[in-house]
């Protein structure tokens, strides 16, 4: 929970800072690109010096945001204040947390796994989306709600949110993105770019690990080896939102993504409905999230990672009671 010290300190913070280095987390998504500019963007309205940074490539759908462009994996110079956005533990910073000479000094997320890794924390695990806390505190930091800002934010919430369908959606957030429609942001222009239109590519590497889905006891999950990435022509380096497409699967409780990675890792991706959480079986693999969505990296093979990964999820399930003819 936040109180009122903490946004008082926040802005305290934010006030007496000249050069500020925000950061996002790695393989960013629509939250983490559009809380960081967001962010970022109002910041520089109030007279910083601000540099967006992540790890990673921001991905091409993103790139219509005002100052995508910007955004570096190789921030120069020194700073005065370090504020990280939707990173829900410091390894997610990857090479850019690693490089760090300090503590963060401000972190913001809605990450239930987030340990409050900061020097001050400001995580809501009941926002939605990062961007929507942003959006909702911007007037208690002082912070004006302009145009470019407001649909930065909308790109956090719409895409967080899956288009206001996830459980996480409220009243709340629902109000947030009226506020941030009636600062400018335009919600089926936003739809269209950063949730619904995919690149060919994109739809290309669907098909791959569509035809490598599987369902059983009640688990649906879908393999991305690397020869599949390369003939679909993807650049990007996730699975191109393919878990909600096997999220979309009736007859699942869990929906699981493996996708191989160059480093001899597997990038695993678990959704589920309401009632089970996902986020636990994430952390047994080092990662985290949120109940309905998680995430982790392992060492391994494709063959042995799926296989561990589908063991301990099958057993979560027989724990929460859902029968293995599933
Ligand atoms: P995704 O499956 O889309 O990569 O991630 C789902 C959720 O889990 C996101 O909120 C993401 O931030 C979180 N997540 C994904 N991978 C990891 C990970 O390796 N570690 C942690 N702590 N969180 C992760
Ligand atoms: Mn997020």
């Amino acid at each position: 929970m936040t109180t009122p010290a903490d946004l008082t300190a926040a802005r305290a913070l934010l006030a007496a800072a000249s050069r500020v280095l925000l950061i996002t987390h790695v393989n960013p998504d629509g939250d983490a690109i559009g809380s960081l500019l967001g962010f970022g963007l109002a910041l520089r309205a109030a007279g910083k010096a601000v540099v967006m940074a992540c790890a990673d490539p921001v991905p091409d759908l993103f790139r219509y945001l005002p100052s995508a462009g910007e955004i570096t994996a190789k921030p120069a110079g020194a700073f005065d204040c370090v504020v990280v956005l939707d990173v829900s533990e410091f390894a997610r910073m990857g090479a850019l947390g690693a490089a760090l000479d300090r503590q963060p000094d401000l972190v913001f997320d809605h990450h239930v796994t987030n340990p409050g890794f900061g020097a001050l924390n400001i995580i809501e695990v009941a926002a939605a989306s990062t961007a929507e806390l942003v959006a909702e505190l911007l007037p208690d930091l002082g912070l004006a709600l302009s145009q470019p800002v407001a649909e930065c934010l909308l790109t956090g919430l719409v895409t967080d949110t899956l288009g206001f369908r996830t459980s996480g959606t409220t009243i709340k957030t629902l109000g947030i993105a009226q506020q941030l429609m009636a600062a400018g942001a335009k919600l089926n222009t936003i739809y269209d770019l950063a949730l619904f239109k995919r690149s060919y590519s994109a739809v290309r590497l669907w098909a791959q690990g569509l035809a490598r889905l599987h369902l059983k006891h009640g688990i649906a999950w879908a393999l991305l080896p690397l020869e599949a990435r390369k003939a679909s022509g993807f650049q990007g380096i996730g699975d191109a939102d393919l878990i909600n497409v096997v999220a979309s699967i009736r007859e699942a409780e869990v929906a699981i993504v493996f996708v191989e990675q160059a480093d001899g890792k597997v990038k695993i991706s678990w959704r589920c409905g309401p009632g089970l959480n996902v986020a636990a079986i994430a952390i047994e693999f080092g990662g985290g999230g949120h109940a309905p969505a998680a995430g982790a990296e392992v060492a391994g093979t494709l063959e042995e990672v799926e296989k561990r990964v589908l063991a301990v999820t099958r057993a979560r399930l027989k724990a929460n009671g859902v029968p293995a003819e599933t």
